[in-house]
C-alpha cells in the first residue's frame, strides 16, 4: 500500500488558499460526512494542462447545483485553483480532485445555512502505460446493485452518496478477483461500471448504454467524439445483459481508466481488437495538450 492520502507532501488549494497538504481538514461534526452533501470531480493533467479542465470545473457546478447548493467560485476562479494546484505542486501529469462540500454550522438534515467549501488537491499519477499490457483487457464481475432510478436520486450529479453502491460493487467484485464490477440499471439494463462508462463492438459498429440513469462520462463523450472523427457509427441505446454474447469487442471509458478494454465481464468474454486499440491511441493523442503535440 503508498502513502495514505493525508500524508502526501504538497500543498491544497482550500477555500481559497493553498495550505499545506497536512492542513486541509474537516471537522468531525461536516454536513458533507454526515448526509453525503458532497460533489466532487476526478480530472487528469496531461504535460501541465488538465484535459477537458473547463468542463469538469462546468461539471462540478452543475452537481452542486442539483444538491441545491451553490459553489462560491466561478467556473473561470475553479479552473485557475486546478492550474494553481497542478504549478504549484509541480504535478504536470496528475490526477486532480476539486471536492465540495456543506460545512458545520447546521447539523441535521436541513442544512440551509451551511458554508459551502471547496478544496482541490492533486496528486501525481503518470499517463504513460504499457499499450500492449493494456490491449490484454481487464476482467469485470457483475455487481448486485443496480444504478437507481433517476426520480429516486440525482443520478445526473457527481455526488458522494452516488457512490456509496460502487464501493460495495468494487469490493466484491476485488474479492472474486476481477478488477472492477458492471452494473445493471433499475430496468436490469446494461449502465456502466463502478467508476466508468462501458462500450461495446459488433460488426464494426459501436453500441453503448443511453446515460440517463448514471454519469454521462467526459470520456464518454471523448470517445464519441473520437469514433465518429475515423467514421465509426455509434449507437447509445438499450442494451440488455442477454445481448453481451453477440459483442466482440468492450472498453470502458473514464478520466482515471482512460479507454481500457475488457476481456470478461462474468461469462461474457471479448477479444480486445483493432477498434480498441485505435480509440486507446487516438485518445492519447487527444489528451496532449494543443500546441505542444505539435511542436514537439
Ligand atoms: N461513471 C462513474 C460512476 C464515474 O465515477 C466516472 C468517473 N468520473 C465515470 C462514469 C466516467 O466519467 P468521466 O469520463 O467524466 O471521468
Amino acid at each position: 500500500m503508498g502513502v495514505s492520502f493525508d500524508k502526501i507532501d504538497g500543498v491544497i488549494w482550500y477555500d481559497g488558499k493553498l495550505v499545506p497538504w497536512g492542513d486541509a481538514n474537516v471537522h468531525v461534526l461536516t454536513h458533507g460526512l454526515h448526509y453525503a452533501s458532497c460533489v466532487f470531480e476526478g480530472e487528469r493533467a496531461y504535460g501541465g494542462k488538465i484535459f477537458k479542465g473547463t468542463e469538469h470545473s462546468e461539471r462540478l457546478k452543475n452537481s452542486g447545483r442539483i444538491l441545491d447548493f451553490e459553489i462560491p467560485w466561478s467556473v473561470a476562479e475553479i479552473d485557475a485553483a486546478k492550474q494553481l494546484v497542478i504549478d504549484k505542486n509541480n504535478l504536470p501529469d496528475a490526477y486532480v480532485r476539486p471536492v465540495a462540500w456543506r460545512g458545520s454550522e447546521m447539523m441535521g438534515v436541513s442544512a440551509q445555512t451551511n458554508t459551502i467549501h471547496l478544496a482541490v488537491a492533486a496528486w501525481e499519477w503518470p499517463s504513460y502505460f504499457d499499450p500492449a499490457e493494456k490491449l490484454k483487457g481487464i476482467r469485470i464481475g457483475l455487481a448486485e446493485y443496480r444504478r437507481p432510478d433517476p426520480r429516486t436520486i440525482p443520478a445526473m450529479a457527481k455526488a458522494a452518496g452516488l457512490y456509496m453502491i460502487c464501493t460495495i460493487s468494487k469490493h466484491k467484485a476485488e474479492r472474486e478477483g476481477y478488477a472492477d464490477a458492471m452494473m445493471l440499471d433499475w430496468q436490469d439494463r446494461v449502465a456502466e461500471c463502478t467508476g466508468a462508462n462501458i462500450f461495446f463492438i459488433k460488426d464494426g459498429k459501436i453500441h453503448t448504454p443511453i446515460a440517463d440513469c448514471f454519469l454521462a462520462g467526459i470520456t464518454r463523450a471523448t470517445a464519441i467524439d473520437l469514433a465518429k472523427r475515423r467514421g465509426i457509427e455509434v449507437i447509445e441505446r438499450r442494451i440488455m445483459p442477454d445481448e453481451l454474447s453477440s459483442f466482440s469487442e468492450c472498453f470502458i471509458t473514464g478520466t482515471a481508466a482512460e479507454i481500457t478494454p475488457v476481456s470478461e465481464i462474468a461469462k461474457w468474454k471479448f477479444t480486445p481488437g483493432a477498434i480498441s486499440e485505435q480509440l486507446m491511441a487516438d485518445y492519447t493523442a487527444e489528451v496532449q495538450p494543443k500546441g505542444k503535440a505539435a511542436a514537439a
